[in-house]
């Protein structure tokens, strides 16, 4: 038995005292203890180690990312595609994943005789659907994305909640084009991937362009033409980069980006890679502009990583307490007492038929109570109803962030929600 042992060394005692701080910190945003505090997600044993369930608020904040994530895909170019969760193991033979990556992939199930894996990249099926006819110049760049469920063996030791599972949705995307559009479309996957990042709050990223490693294969002129690409394509967004020399996939350059949460710490999140060997092992290719058959080249890219890992970072990010978008109760109409629950549901229904998702807490428990419990869940706005408010057709409002702001109009109080939307 090894024991593996750290020691971390601080010049002052300030220096400890805020790691210290840091750490305290980090466990109020353990994903694990807010996935149950918030009802999120669980992870269960008698199914399995590593298999993630989504509980309806988490599945919610799941589908708002989601449905975001498809909306800006179609508008910046992209096609979405849906492919098998299972495959003959040849595909991956002709990938080269079984080589290079066997000791994460599930042992085959039998199907008629015939060897068939769970699927643990979604690559081979996109080439599969590009192959399904003659490709001309014109469609090119090709760029098909899919939320494709994968799943990996990973050592039980090494499971983490939502951060290291064995079943994840890739938030995966291929894009095919010729070499002389390489420059341009790292561009804009890297602009497109920084975009998003953005939207949920993050500002600052660590990126890393990693390099030809020894183990390699490919022409040395394809590989300088890809790296120069990437560096452009960096150069163009003004980030600070770093060079990881020779870490590089087999089959071409890349780029990592990792994003700092709210607290300073670091998360591998996107990465950008650029493949030569692919599209020569499935034979894949486009007819040019000389009508002659050529090989395009495949970019493979996830901006958030896994939809699982990505949820991971944003329930630690945000403490568990989602912007108002995100959140899947949005106000709970909270009545001072019964006879003012008809009211209370009456303001429900006029923010639900908004577009709002509010709820009613008419359990019989004391309004201080019911503030602490919503308070909580972080539900990002509490609404207290009495005699008042039902004669003045108003709420007290009382804000997750801000405390008390006092009464407010109904109507007033759905305008200012929508401007907070719209920002
Ligand atoms: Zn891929």
């Amino acid at each position: 038995m090894l024991q593996r042992i750290y020691g971390t060394a601080f010049e002052s005692q300030a220096d400890l005292d805020e790691y210290l701080k840091k750490l305290e910190e980090a466990e109020k945003r353990d994903h694990r203890r807010l996935g149950r505090d918030l009802d999120l997600f669980s992870i269960q044993e008698e199914a399995g180690p590593g298999l993630v369930f989504w509980h309806p608020k988490g599945a919610f904040v799941r589908k708002m990312i989601e449905d975001y994530w498809r909306n800006e895909h179609y508008a910046h170019g992209y096609e979405l595609v849906f492919t098998p969760h299972i495959a003959r193991q040849e595909l991956w033979r002709t990938s080269g994943h079984l080589d290079f990556f066997s000791e994460n992939i599930y042992q085959p199930m039998e199907v008629e005789g015939q060897p068939y894996l769970i699927k643990p990249m979604n690559c081979p099926f996109h080439l599969l659907i590009y192959k399904s006819k003659v490709r001309s110049y014109r469609e090119l760049p090709i760029r098909w994305a899919e939320l494709g469920t994968v799943y990996r063996y990973e050592r039980s030791g090494a499971l983490h909640g939502l951060m290291r599972v064995r079943g994840f949705t890739q938030d995966d995307a291929h894009i095919i084009c010729t070499r002389e559009q390489l420059d341009s479309e790292t561009k804009r996957v890297l602009n497109f991937v920084l975009m998003i990042l953005k939207r949920f709050g993050f500002e600052e990223f660590e990126v890393y362009l990693s390099t030809r490693p020894e183990k390699s294969v490919g022409e040395d002129d394809v590989w300088e033409q890809a790296t120069e690409a990437l560096k452009a394509a960096l150069v163009d967004t003004g980030l600070e980069y770093k060079i990881d020399e020779g870490g590089g996939a087999f089959y071409g350059p890349k780029i990592d980006v990792k994003i700092k949460d709210a607290i300073g710490r670091v998360w591998q999140c996107s990465t950008i890679q650029v493949d030569f060997n692919e599209p020569e092992r499935f034979d894949i290719t486009y007819v040019g502009q000389d009508n002659q058959q050529h090989r395009p080249i495949m970019i493979h890219r996830a901006l958030f990583g896994s939809m699982e890992r990505f949820m991971g970072v944003l329930i630690e990010h945000y403490a568990g307490a989602f912007p108002l978008w995100l959140a899947p109760v949005q106000a709970v109409v909270i009545p001072i007492a019964d006879r003012h629950v008809e009211y209370a549901q009456k303001v429900a229904d006029t923010l639900k038929s908004q577009g709002f998702r509010s709820e009613v807490d008419d359990r019989n428990e004391k309004t201080g109570y019911k503030i602490r419990e919503a308070q909580l869940q972080k539900i990002p706005y509490m609404l207290v109803v009495g005699d008042r408010e039902a004669e003045a057709g108003a709420v007290s409002v009382r804000s997750r962030a801000e405390g008390d702001k006092g009464a407010i109009a109904l109507d007033d109080l759905i305008e200012q929600l929508k401007t907070e939307l719209e920002k």
